[in-house]
This record gives C-alpha cells, structure tokens and sequence, in this order.
C-alpha cells in the first residue's frame, strides 16, 4: 500500500557536492517509505562514503537515475516542490513541510499515476532562482533564524518524515497505546503548580533499587531472577509521576520493612 503511494514521489538532489549526503538521503528516504531518487549532475557517483552512509538503503542508490539537467529530472511531473532554506527576492508559493505534504496528498487523490518532484539544492549554495522558478511551490523547514539551513539529507529526512506522516497518518500505528495524547495532556496540566518538585531520574533509580532489595528480603523476588517484575514495577512508578516527598514516603517505608525483616533474620 504505502510503496504504491510513494512510488510516485520521487527525490531530486541537484549538483551534489559530497557523496557521503546523496548516501544519508538515500537512508533517509528508505526509512521513510520512498524509493526515487534522482541525481541532477552529482560532483562524485558512484561513489563508496555514498554506500556507507547508505546502511541498509543500497538499494535506492543502486536504483538512482542520473541526468543532466533539473528539466530533464521533473519532466513529466504534475507537481514540483523546490526547497530552499533562505527567502528569495521574488515571493513565491511558499509552505512548510507539513503544508506541502498537503498539497502533495491533494495531488495523489487528484492525479494518481503523474510523479511528484521534491527538489533540494547544492551544499553549499542551495537551488539557483532559475531552479526555483521552474517549481510549482518553494519549501522551507522553519528553523532557527540564527542558524537557518540544515544538512542535506537532514533536510531530506525532515521533508519525507513530514510526507508519510500526512500520506499514511491514520494507517501508522498509534505509538501511545494506554492513553490518548488527550489523556497524556490533560495529565501534564492537572501537574500545573504542583507543591514539591517531580523526582529526577537519580532519585527513582535509587528508589527501585531499594524496592529491588526489599522485595528480595521479603522473599517476594528471587535474586536475579523475575526482571519482568521490576519493570513492570518501574513502569508503574514511572506512570504515576511521582514527586519527591512521594519517593521519600516510599523509600520510608521500604525502609521499615528491611527492620523487620531485619528483627525476623537477624
Ligand atoms: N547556503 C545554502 C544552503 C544549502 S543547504 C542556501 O542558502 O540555500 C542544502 C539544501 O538543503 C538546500 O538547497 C535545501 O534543499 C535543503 N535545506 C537546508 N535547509 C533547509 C531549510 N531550512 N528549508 C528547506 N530546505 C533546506
């Protein structure tokens, strides 16, 4: 399903300096979901720190289509998006990965079988305004003012992240599986203001090594054995947020338990 609709998607990086970035898009895409990938004039490809910084997407690289001219790599395409970290001179359609990821959803249910181009430029100086202007729509990932372009294949990444979030969406698993995101909201906020400040992970390491041992003492663990238990127990502290004063009550009382077992055992 989802390689049927990324089929039509395909990646073009224009005049590629460095080998190492076309072989992190490629990862970055085969992560994604998407296979195309179109090289506009790379400086140097094939190329071995290509396949390295690849991984597992060797495919994609081996697949790659070269070509001579951005023309010659949107030819045929019902939508081209150029990205591009900086303004131009000229204002332009421009969007944000998530808006364009919209339109190019909008174009797979109007027209299903014509490609889509996503264009990303040069390392160093980007896209020219000529490359620009042979785009439908410009990108830009809102970043830092102070430090506004990204790596390349981070670029990539961020772009086809954006693509199969809106494109598969409600076909991806849902990662929180006990409570709504609405649910983990609304938890946060009823903690607004709270009276003792939340127990940082030191003090919750101590205190489920302290359960560990009391609950060994008692005999209700086994040494070494039963990890599931604890983190299962873990998991329980864990979802209950518990503060300071709250961890000490519980290490108070773990604490009278190991005098009793102590009085028993001495
Ligand atoms: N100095 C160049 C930056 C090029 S970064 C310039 O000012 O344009 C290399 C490529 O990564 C860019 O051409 C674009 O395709 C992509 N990229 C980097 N940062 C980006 C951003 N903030 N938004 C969109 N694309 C970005």
């Amino acid at each position: 399903m989802s390689s049927a609709l990324f089929s039509q998607i395909r990646i073009v990086l224009v005049n590629t300096t460095h080998p190492g970035n076309i072989g992190a898009a490629a990862r970055a895409m085969k992560n994604m979901g998407l296979a195309q990938l179109v090289l506009v004039e790379p400086k140097q490809f094939p190329d071995e720190e290509a396949v390295w910084r690849a991984g597992h997407a060797d495919d994609v690289l081996e697949q790659a289509l070269c070509c001579q001219s951005l023309s010659e790599a949107i030819d045929g395409c019902a939508l081209v998006i150029g990205t591009s970290a900086r303004e131009r001179k000229i204002p332009w359609p421009l969007m944000n990965p998530r808006e364009a990821a919209a339109q190019v959803q909008q174009q797979l249910v109007n027209a299903p079988k014509q490609p889509i181009a996503l264009v990303f430029g040069r390392e160093d100086r980007g896209l020219t305004n000529d490359e620009l202007h042979q785009c439908h729509l410009h990108l830009n990932i809102p970043t830092n003012p102070e430090y506004s372009s990204l790596n390349l294949a981070a670029a990539v990444q961020v772009v086809c992240y954006e693509l199969r979030m809106t494109i598969l969406g409600d076909q991806l698993p849902t990662v929180s599986q006990s409570s709504s995101e609405l649910e983990q909201a609304a938890l946060a906020a009823s903690m607004r203001d709270w009276d003792v400040p939340i127990a940082g992970p030191a003090m919750l390491e101590h205190f489920y090594q302290h359960l560990e041992q009391s609950l060994i003492a008692i005999e209700f663990l086994e040494p070494n054995a039963q990890r599931q238990v604890m983190t299962r127990f873990r998991r329980l502290f864990h979802r209950a947020r518990m503060d300071e004063m709250e961890v000490q009550m519980c290490r108070g009382m773990l604490k009278r338990i190991d005098q009793l077992v102590q009085k028993i055992n001495p």
